[in-house]
C-alpha cells in the first residue's frame, strides 16, 4: 500500500522547508504521495515538482484555501488542482490581498499588549510576505523569549478572544468550492476535529459542502487525537463522501507532526485517491 500524505506546507505560506527541502524530506520519510497545500498559494508547486521529478515520489498538486462560513473560519484543501486555472488563481490572489492589512491589526493588537515589533518581526520569519499570517506571529514571539512555543502563543495570543486575534473576511465557502472545481481538483474540508462546532453544525456544514460539490473531508490529520479518526470516518461513510488522510506538516520540531507518519485510513472509508 502507497503512503499518502496530502496536506503540507513550504516556505511558500507558513512552512519552513522550501518546496524542494519538503519533497526531499517526504521522499525520505517514505512518502509515496505527496500533496503540497499552501495556504492560499499556489507559487511553491513548480519547485516542488522539479524536485519530484528526481525523486522516486508523486507529487499531488493542492492548494488550502480560508474561508469563512457562518462567522468561523474554515479550511478547504484543493487536491490536483490545474495551477494555471485563472479562476483558482484570480481566487486566491483576492484572498491574499487583504492578509497585509490584517497583520498590521494584528501588530497594533500586540503592540497594546506591551509587544513591540512585531510586524517587522513577522514578516523577518514569512518568505512569501504576501501570505504572512499567525503563524509568522506566533514564530517571531517565540524567538523573541515572549512566550515558549508556538502551540502556547496561539493558545494565549493568536486565537478568537486572545488579545492579539484579528478577526478577517475570507473566501464564502461556495466560491472556493467553485474555484477548486473549476480547476478540476477535489475539494476536501481541511481537519474538521480541529472546528469545535458539535454534532449540529458539522452536519450542517457537511451537508452544505456536499451540496455545493464538495468531494470528502479529512479523516486522518496531524490534528486528530486518535479517537476523532472513527468519527470522522463514520461521517465519511454516512454523508458517502471521500476520505483524505494529511499530516498538515509545517516543521521539523514544530508540533509532534511528521510527513507520512499517519495512522491508515480506516478500511470503511472511500480513499480521495479511488477517483485518481
Ligand atoms: P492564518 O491563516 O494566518 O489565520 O494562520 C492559520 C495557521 O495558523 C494554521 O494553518 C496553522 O498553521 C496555524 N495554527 C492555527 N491554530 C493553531 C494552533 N492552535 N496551534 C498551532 N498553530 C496553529
Ligand atoms: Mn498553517
Ligand atoms: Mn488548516
Ligand atoms: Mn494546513
Amino acid at each position: 500500500m502507497p503512503v499518502f500524505d496530502l496536506h503540507s506546507h513550504s516556505t511558500a505560506s507558513d512552512g519552513v522547508l522550501s518546496p524542494s527541502a519538503l519533497v526531499e524530506r517526504a521522499t525520505a520519510c517514505g512518502v509515496d504521495f505527496l500533496a503540497l497545500t499552501d495556504h492560499d498559494e499556489l507559487s511553491g508547486l513548480a519547485e516542488a515538482q522539479a524536485q519530484a521529478d528526481a525523486a522516486q515520489i508523486h507529487l499531488v498538486r493542492g492548494v488550502e484555501v480560508s474561508v469563512t462560513w457562518h462567522k468561523s473560519t474554515v479550511h478547504i484543501v484543493g487536491l490536483h488542482v490545474d495551477t494555471q486555472n485563472p479562476d483558482l488563481r484570480q481566487g486566491l490572489e483576492k484572498v491574499r490581498s487583504g492578509r497585509r492589512q490584517r497583520a498590521e491589526g494584528m501588530a497594533e493588537a500586540l503592540a497594546r499588549c506591551g509587544i513591540a515589533g512585531a510586524l517587522e518581526g513577522a514578516l523577518a520569519h514569512a518568505e512569501n510576505k504576501s501570505m504572512v499570517g499567525r503563524t509568522h506571529f506566533a514564530r517571531f514571539l517565540v524567538q523573541s523569549g515572549v512566550v515558549k512555543d508556538v502551540k502556547t502563543v496561539f493558545r494565549k495570543y493568536l486565537v478568537p478572544g486572545k488579545p492579539g486575534y484579528v478577526g478577517h473576511e475570507w473566501a464564502p465557502l461556495e466560491e472556493a468550492i467553485g474555484w477548486i472545481r473549476s480547476a478540476g481538483g477535489q475539494a476536501i474540508i481541511a481537519h474538521p476535529g480541529r472546528y469545535n462546532f458539535g454534532r449540529e453544525k458539522m452536519r450542517l456544514l457537511l451537508d452544505e459542502f456536499l451540496s455545493l460539490g464538495g468531494a470528502g473531508i479529512e479523516v486522518v490529520t496531524g490534528s486528530h487525537t486518535p479517537d476523532q479518526v472513527p468519527v470522522y470516518a463514520d461521517l465519511s461513510v454516512e454523508f458517502g463522501c471521500l476520505a483524505s488522510v494529511g499530516s498538515d506538516f509545517h516543521a521539523p520540531g514544530e508540533g509532534a507532526r511528521e510527513l507520512g507518519r499517519l495512522m491508515s485510513l480506516p478500511e470503511r472509508c472511500k480513499p480521495v485517491w479511488s477517483v485518481w
